[in-house]
């Protein structure tokens, strides 16, 4: 039998493995495989035996640590730290399935009578299983009351580490094509579809998007922006329903129901895909150039 390791769940299997290499270098190879295979975030600080889970340990949920009484689980902490913002709400059982969870994040999102509220509820959401492996929620950047509200799929390793959206090379990107038309992140606001990071950057699953979408929603409906920026296939298609993929329809207008009003959306790349693929940029100038002249239209 080889002595190669060949797949592991996550880094905590690791700490099991550990126990039996005792070189260094053995170990350091090991974190590389790791390293190599996509898992870039240590899930627990302790191994977890699964063989002997009990069946009361079996409801409960694997991927989040039990909090100690008192103490908040590091991520509520970490988060609320960053925003300065109102404590977390209070935390209740985690949906049984899904649908459950698909049912509570609606009850939750519709129950957010601010912007603030509806982070804490966020914050205390315990039906996706994303806020287990993130670092911190991704809740929104810039300024709530914009004419313009920008939406991205999920954030990545830089929003995750700094608690805001598109802060990293797409980000940088997204700056520039905004500066080209006079908007900044005072004059916008920013938010993602799925606002956890998945890890390794991976696309969320159709069922991490379903039980995000109606905090999305609820968004884009306490923030009422004229102007609803679709960036990339996956949040123009979660947001306006559109089946087709985004070369068709960026650039196009769509109605948006908020749920209070109808609003305007246009969809365009994602300056992540544009970062890979320049040449698409100029199409992507064409899409903001009819986002400056809706705005310059209607005051
Ligand atoms: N990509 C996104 O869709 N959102 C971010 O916040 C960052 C990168």
């Amino acid at each position: 039998m080889s002595s190669e390791p060949k797949a592991f769940s996550s880094f905590h299997d690791a700490h099991t493995i550990f126990g039996m290499i005792s070189s260094r270098r053995a170990a350091l190879e090991l974190i590389a495989f790791y390293v190599e295979s996509g898992a870039d975030a240590a899930i627990r600080e302790t191994p977890l035996d699964r063989m002997a889970e009990t069946p009361a340990l079996a409801g409960a949920r694997p991927d989040v640590p039990a909090a100690r009484s008192g103490e908040e689980p590091a991520h509520i902490a970490r988060s609320d730290a960053h925003s300065g913002q109102a404590k977390a709400a209070p935390r209740a059982a985690p949906p049984a399935s899904p649908e459950a969870a698909i049912m509570a994040a609606r009850e939750a999102a519709k129950s957010a009578k601010s912007l603030d509220e509806l982070r804490s509820l966020l914050v205390a959401f315990e039906g996706c299983a994303l806020r287990a492996t993130a670092t911190q929620l991704v809740f929104a950047d810039g300024t709530p009351q914009s004419r313009v509200m920008f939406v991205g799929e999920a954030p990545g390793y830089d929003e995750d580490v700094i608690g805001r959206p598109f802060v990293g090379r797409s980000g940088k990107l997204l700056d520039l094509m905004m500066a080209a038309i006079k908007l900044d992140r005072e004059t916008v606001y920013i938010a993602n579809v799925v606002p956890w990071r998945p890890p390794g950057n991976r696309t969320p699953t159709p069922q991490e998007t379903a039980i995000c979408l109606p905090f999305i929603r609820r968004q884009i409906e306490l923030a009422d922006p004229d102007i609803l920026v679709c960036l990339g296939g996956p949040a123009m298609q979660t947001l306006l329903g559109i089946k087709e993929g985004i070369t068709r329809s960026r650039g196009r207008w769509f109605p948006y129901d908020t749920g209070s009003r109808e609003i305007r959306a246009l969809a365009t790349f994602h300056p992540a895909f544009l970062l890979r693929s320049p040449l698409q940029k100029r199409f992507a100038w064409r899409d903001f150039l009819a986002l400056k002249k809706a705005l310059a239209a209607r005051r």
